[in-house]
């Protein structure tokens, strides 16, 4: 079996397993199965999992499963997620928020929580209410005390996500990514999807999402996901908005070539199901290829790059799809510039620079071969995008 895929989170000095687990289907759950998926899942490497779930019981069962071993799990725990009114509920009045986030606490049987996510950020309303309100200063406090190692927040909107991440106050940001939700428009609230069948749309690749993942690229504040198979829907013939239904290799592998994706986090009940996520690690680069499912929607995608590989190899051995997004981001930084200082490639993130100068090869190498723009099913001008990111970052 292959080996664990970690990446730095950000500027916080961790590092995640790209394959993480989502705590929600262990909720009503009895503790064996908590131990079970636990188990399976940090024997293969796993030390990333999110939980937000209010429940006392679920979050004691994790706790026990999690004995002896906590530091070797990072934990997104979730600031202002409540039981009050229905089973998951949002607060944000301060006595209710510490009540359950020490309730967290006690029943991990910790002292702290590596992401104290601020949760559910998702509306106006709700930035407004968390970053002028009780939770955003709770969460500096428990920062200051070292009860948290990190500010995160979740949301599914990418126009609130842009606002929190620009705050420049959270270092992680848990998002829903999955290839339908991307080419859904901003306005629409996603999670309506999740209950009858997946967005159906000829409309383009949503231009907000990508300039979210762009941003927090730029910003160097890393991105877990949520919803990586669309709830399951995406995998299912009858749900599924594609033309044939995804797999979970592919699914994963989507939402890992997103910019700033660190690690997915992926809701499992049993052993089986962490196995099953986890061959992941052992595909191959056909079996992680969604382009293949995805090119049905050519025009969709026609002239961007959806970093898929699917062009590989190059003579030169150039990663494309890491140039392509590299000066996608770099370009983006520079659109945010006044239009006399777009010339100035200075102004691309010190993070970006780097990175991209940290791979082997790089779009100055390209010898113009036009192999991988004939393999490209999305027609995207590769040896141009080469030259440009050739210019961009100077080499
Ligand atoms: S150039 Fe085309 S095939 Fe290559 S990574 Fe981009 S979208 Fe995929
Ligand atoms: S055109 Fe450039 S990037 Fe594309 S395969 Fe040839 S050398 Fe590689």
């Amino acid at each position: 079996m292959s080996e664990m895929i970690y990446r730095p989170v950000g500027k916080t000095g961790m590092s995640a397993s790209v394959v993480g687990l989502g705590g929600e289907h262990l909720d009503g759950k009895p503790f064996e199965t908590a131990d079970e998926v636990i188990g399976a899942a940090m024997d293969r490497g796993v030390n990333i999992m999110d939980l937000f779930m209010p429940g006392d019981t679920v979050r004691s069962n994790i706790g026990r499963a999690l004995r002896g071993k906590r530091d070797k799990m990072l934990i997104q725990g979730h600031i202002c997620s409540t039981d009050i009114n229905e089973q998951y509920d949002r607060s944000r009045d301060r006595k209710s928020i510490q009540k359950y986030f020490e309730s967290l606490l006690r029943c991990l049987d910790t002292d702290y929580i590596d992401f104290g996510m601020l949760f559910f950020i998702d509306s106006e309303k709700d930035y407004t209410d968390v970053f002028e309100g009780a939770a955003l200063e709770y969460a500096l406090e428990l920062k200051q005390k070292g009860v948290i190692r990190a500010i995160g927040a979740s949301s599914h909107n990418p126009l609130i996500a842009k606002r929190v991440v620009e705050s420049d106050v959270v270092e992680l940001l848990m998002f829903s990514i999955n290839p339908a939700f991307d080419m859904a428009p901003a306005e629409i609230n996603v999670l309506d999807y999740l209950d009858e069948k997946m967005i159906d749309y000829e409309k383009n690749m949503d231009p907000d999402r990508a300039a979210l993942y762009r941003l927090c690229e730029q910003k160097d504040v890393a991105v877990t996901v949520m919803k990586t198979l669309g709830a399951g829907k995406l995998l299912s013939p009858r749900y599924t908005p594609f033309a044939e239904p995804l797999t979970v290799p592919q699914c994963i592998h989507y939402a890992l070539t997103r910019p700033a994706v660190v690690s997915v986090l992926l809701g499992c009940s049993s052993r089986e199901e962490v196995l099953e996520a986890l061959r992941y690690l052992d595909a191959d680069e056909a079996e992680k290829d969604y382009s293949a499912v995805i090119d049905k929607y050519q025009g969709v995608f026609k002239g961007s790059c959806v970093y898929c590989n699917h062009c590989l190899p190059c003579p030169v051995e150039i990663n494309i799809a890491e140039v392509n997004k590299f000066a996608d981001i770099a370009e983006a930084s520079l659109e945010r510039r006044s239009p006399e200082r777009r010339s100035q490639s200075a102004g691309i993130p010190p993070g970006v620079r780097t990175h991209y100068k940290a791979l082997g090869k790089h779009g100055s190498d390209c010898i113009s071969c036009g192999s991988c723009e004939t393999r490209c099913p999305f027609s995207v001008p590769v040896i141009k995008n080469m030259k440009k990111a050739a210019e961009l970052f100077g080499c």
